[in-house]
């Protein structure tokens, strides 16, 4: 705490100190005033200017030092000062003292308690920082929240002082008003609790929920005029139309379809999306592959002296094929058709809020009315204009999939889980492969130490990683496709020329934002469709799930959001549920797998957030050892002092399945002491999780308590 903290806090403890230690209180009673009523009158009557002054400043010192007697000093300012002049002051008054005291909290608390809690007051700060005012109005028109309970709290939040203050003085008036009015008949009220009868209480209630309904009418009225210029349907033809197929729609549609909403869902491309057809499916099986290939690489170190594979880069490929024909029926036309979901395969396009024009590949059109629109039209790998880039061309992670023969020198260029994954198994088919990363790390939204790995273990399969390399051009020269880039790790930059035979891109997906409507519609998008915590755009009934809502970019966020977006789509405004992202795992399928859930460490920094690390090498593991995987970490990042999880990163085999049982346990709020009470099979990998829970149980065991265990089991030795 530094000195001017000190400072105010000492001033205040004095105050308060002198006010419990003269006893000040006996002079905030209604029965001290009553007794003195008399002498007030009098002394209002002969010098009334400084009367309300003394009255005023003892006011807003009782307030701002939230000392007890607010009410009763309401009740004498009503009494001393008539409903009029009364109620201006204490008015005034107890707004300033109000703020004084938001202000002290404030300056004293806030950043200690947003550190210690600013994970979890996330929500809250956002809701705050959003509907601020009209959660304080509500609070100050209902009486029964205590007045410097508010005041304190609210000093929390980053609700604005001058918003704190207006809303304040203009929420109070109503209660300043009753207790003022009550102050003016002092003599017959012999307790505080007389004032607020039942039926008043109730009257109050009804005020503190009207600002609530205020907002639901001024929503209403906003979305009233966002649709305005718009001809609703007097009737529609479906409840739900979904446009796209991959992994947001198709879960949204099914859904819809489960809880027997009629819903038409359109692809224009190929059911199953990216995930399905240039993503996640085809990525997993071409890593399999390479995988096995590195096992007989090292078929050394598991005692076999020669194995040899012999393989053609076609068959691979044509392998991958076949992983997506097996795995298509679970997306196709038939089974979300045997699920009740009207299918068209055709191109979407949003005409109107509760419109969508659908011209069919066989190339009909029809113009389909629904209730409700779910957009999930997904996103594209980004493509940098790079001069020279169209002359060498190009392949990104759409059209990796038709290469049937592999390149001898592959440039990857980005160093995100995509450029990453597809580097490591080229490299494994027997690729050159030179990975040209812009940040000064690849994987950059891991901590440095994982990026530190992967690369080492990159460099160890003879994978050529440049990182702080900026690509700037293209050329061919000599029949030759050369990259210019700038080698950034060092002032000045230099100059650096790579030769290649094919390029892979892989810089980052975008989403796909135009062609259909969205732009007629007004529909906000700039990097993606901009929703609501409902996954609403502007139009309250049109949705938006998966790549093109963003934040993430997974198969697993996409379907979780398509659950809100399918529930809201067709109960709004019955119920709705606001998108739930507070435990997100990922993993990125690079060996050593990469896994993460919750925050890392570099994000605890940024954050602000304070937390303790907990390590297991699983070189140490049983099961790792026995499988030639001994390499790796289990990092779990926990509150101080406690064993609740705040984020777990896994680097080594299996990392992605392991991290499985914390996304669980941080879902459920279930802290390391339990992991470590739980039964794991020997030996497994999964066995690294009690491991690591011990690890945190041995660095938090109550040293004190174990030194009389030890003299206690001397005693009994005798
Ligand atoms: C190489 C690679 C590997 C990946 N690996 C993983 C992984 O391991 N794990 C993971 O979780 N995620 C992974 N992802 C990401 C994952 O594939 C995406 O996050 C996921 O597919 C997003 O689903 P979506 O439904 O939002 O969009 P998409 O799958 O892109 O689906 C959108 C669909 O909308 C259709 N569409 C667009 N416009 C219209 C229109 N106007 N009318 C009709 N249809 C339209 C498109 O044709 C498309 O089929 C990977 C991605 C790539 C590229």
């Amino acid at each position: 705490m530094n000195i001017r903290r000190r400072l105010v806090l000492a001033a205040l403890a004095g105050l308060l100190l002198a006010y419990f230690a003269f006893d000040l209180g006996r002079f905030l009673s209604l029965d001290y005033f009553k007794g003195q009523q008399e002498a007030i009158e009098a002394w209002r009557v002969a010098q009334p200017l400084k009367a309300a002054l003394a009255f005023f400043v003892a006011y807003v010192l009782v307030t701002g030092l939230s000392l007890p007697g607010a009410a009763v000093m309401t009740l004498v300012g009503g009494a001393a000062f008539g409903l009029l002049w009364g109620l201006l002051l204490v008015s005034f008054a107890s707004s300033l003292g109000a703020t004084l005291a938001f202000l002290a909290s404030r300056f004293l608390l806030r950043d200690w308690v947003q550190k210690r809690f600013g994970e979890r007051l996330r929500a809250i700060n956002a809701g705050i920082e959003k509907d601020g005012g009209f959660y304080l109005f509500t609070l100050r028109l209902v009486p029964v929240f205590p007045f410097f309970v508010i005041n304190l709290l609210m000093g929390l939040t980053p609700i604005r002082t001058r918003t704190f203050y207006w809303v304040s003085q203009l929420g109070m008036l109503a209660g300043t008003l009753v207790y003022v009015n009550a102050g003016t008949q002092l003599a017959k009220i012999d307790s505080l609790s007389g004032i607020l009868s039942p039926g008043l209480l109730g009257s109050f209630a009804l005020l503190g929920v009207f600002p609530l309904i205020a907002k639901k009418i001024v929503d209403t009225l906003a979305a009233r005029k966002v649709y305005a210029v718009w001809q609703k349907p007097t009737r529609f033809d479906r409840n739900l139309v979904v446009i796209g197929a991959g992994s947001a729609g198709l879960v949204t549609a099914y859904i819809a379809a489960a809880v027997k909403a009629k819903v038409t869902l359109v692809e224009k491309h190929k059911l199953g999306g990216d995930c399905l057809n240039t993503g996640c499916v085809p990525s997993k099986a071409l890593i399999r592959s390479a995988k096995l290939l590195s096992h007989v690489q090292r078929s050394p170190e598991f005692g076999i002296r020669d194995a040899r594979a012999e393989f053609d880069f076609a068959e691979v490929m044509e392998r991958v094929q076949r992983i997506i024909k097996t795995v298509e029926p679970h997306d196709s036309v038939e089974r979300y058709t045997g699920l009740g979901v009207e299918v068209i395969e055709g191109s979407a396009r949003i005409v109107s809020p509760w419109e969508v024009e659908v011209v069919r590949n066989s190339g009909e059109s029809e113009r389909l009315s629904t209730r409700s629109i779910v957009i999930a039209t997904g996103g594209r790998p980004f493509v940098p204009p790079l001069p020279g880039l169209d002359e060498v061309g190009f392949l990104t992670s759409d059209t990796v999939w038709d290469l049937r023969e592999l390149p001898k020198r592959l440039l990857v260029l980005g160093g995100g889980p995509i450029g990453c994954e597809l580097t490591q198994a080229f490299a494994r088919f027997g690729s050159q492969v030179t990975q040209v990363q812009q940040a000064p790390r690849i994987m950059v939204r891991e901590d440095p130490e994982v990026s530190e790995m992967v690369i080492q273990r990159f460099r160890a399969e003879g994978i050529t990683v440049l990182v702080s390399h900026q690509a700037m051009a293209f050329v061919v020269e000599g029949g030759e496709k050369i990259l210019i880039a700038e080698d950034r790790s060092e002032e000045p930059a230099r100059e650096v020329r790579i030769a290649f035979d094919a390029l892979l891109v892989a810089v980052g997906r975008v989403a796909n934002l135009h062609g259909y409507g969205l732009e007629d519609l007004g529909i906000a998008a700039t990097r993606t469709v901009e929703t609501n915590e409902f996954l609403q755009t502007r139009y309250p009934n049109i949705y938006a799930a998966g790549d093109v809502a963003g934040p993430f970019q997974f198969t697993h966020t996409a379907a979780h959001q398509a659950w809100y977006a399918a529930v809201n789509a067709l109960f709004d405004p019955f119920r709705k549920f606001r998108a739930d992202y507070s435990v997100i795992p990922w993993s990125t399928f690079v060996e050593p797998e990469v896994a993460r859930v919750g925050i890392n460490e570099s994000e605890a920094r940024e954050r602000n957030i304070p937390y303790e690390v907990t390590v297991y090498g699983l070189d140490d593991l049983d099961r790792a050892i026995a499988d030639g995987e001994a390499h790796g970490f289990i990092k779990v990042l926990t509150v101080p002092g406690k064993d609740r999880i705040l984020g777990v990163t896994i680097v080594g085999e299996h990392g992605g399945d392991l991290i499985a049982e914390y996304v669980l346990a941080m879902r459920h709020g279930i802290g390391l002491n339990k992991i470590l009470g739980t039964i794991h099979i020997y030996p497994t990998l999964a066995e690294a999780n009690k491991y690591v829970a011990g690890n945190w149980k041995k660095a938090h065991a109550p040293q004190k308590l174990l030194e009389w265990v030890a003299r206690f089991h001397a005693w009994r030795r005798g």
